[in-house]
């Protein structure tokens, strides 16, 4: 069975990875619903994938609010058809040192990440399993691994990967895989922010960090979407449980 008139749903998916991801999905022929807090910027991608003759709705809503993402789940199902895809990429960075980081950032990352993926994936799943067909993937990070100034994120990010692991046991037998990217730098609004926290240029940013990397470039979305098409294809069906790292290079 090919993706067509398969319904993937992709959180955070307004820009960055998530858009990339969305519009790669479009293009291997799934109808895509892309949600995201930020409504204007999920429309835009879901409008550029219609142009492009795709399939794709956009929706706003905030992945940590139980009732947002019953209903964002549900309009998907009814707008597209029963979503079988969740990519769980939404995120949030609240970085800061140990000693300085307040209840609110703790809370805030957790929440996005974790409560987010828990929701999102509660949701989608009873759609799957009725499928008997399904494919769930979850954004971690290289900062699961441990790193400075994000002892919240690497939390989270390390939290998704048990998560991963207990949703691939939890739900192999309805045909439902699923696995985590760990991604390396990527050149996104996410890490432009970071750059200006640091007070150095993107652009001297980005050539730092593509230095210490092995294939000597940082990552595009588009690196990640290209994973993110693999894991969710009919041919990757004995993948599961696994935490796939992307960052150019080996990781500790
Ligand atoms: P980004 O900041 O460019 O985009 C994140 C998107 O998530 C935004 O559109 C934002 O509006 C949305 N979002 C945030 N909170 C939300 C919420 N509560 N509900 C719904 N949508 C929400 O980030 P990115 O760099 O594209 O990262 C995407 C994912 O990949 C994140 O989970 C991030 O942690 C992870 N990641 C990124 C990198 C990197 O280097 N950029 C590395 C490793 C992992």
């Amino acid at each position: 069975m090919t993706a067509s008139g398969r319904v993937a749903i992709v959180t955070g998916g307004a820009r960055g990875i998530g858009a990339a991801t969305a519009k790669r999905l479009a293009a291997d022929g799934f109808a895509v619903g892309v949600l995201d807090l930020d409504e204007g910027g999920a429309k835009a991608v879901a409008a550029e994938i219609v142009e492009a003759g795709g399939t794709a709705v956009g929706l706003s809503a905030d992945v940590a609010d139980e009732a947002a993402v019953t209903a964002a789940v549900d309009a998907v199902a009814s707008e597209l058809g029963p979503p079988v895809v969740l990519v769980n990429n939404a995120g949030v960075t609240r970085d800061n040192l140990l000693f300085k980081m307040d209840v609110q950032d703790w809370d805030t990352v957790m929440n996005v990440h974790l409560r987010g993926a828990f929701l999102m994936s509660r949701a989608a799943q009873k759609y799957m399993i009725e499928q008997k067909f399904g494919r769930i993937v979850n954004l971690s990070s290289t900062s699961a691994l441990g790193n400075r100034g994000q002892v919240n994120y690497s939390a989270a990010k390390a939290g998704l990967q048990g998560f991963t692991k207990t949703l691939a046991i939890e739900l192999g037998k309805f045909g439902v895989t699923a696995n985590a990217i760990a991604p390396g730098f990527i050149q996104t609004e996410m890490t432009k922010a970071t750059a200006e926290r640091v007070g150095v240029p993107f652009e001297d940013f980005v050539a730092g960090a593509a230095k210490a990397i092995p294939v000597q470039r940082v990552g595009q979305p588009e690196d990640i979407a290209n994973l993110v098409s693999f894991l969710v294809s009919d041919g990757a069906g004995f993948v599961s449980g696994q935490v796939i790292y992307a960052a150019g290079g080996p990781t500790n």
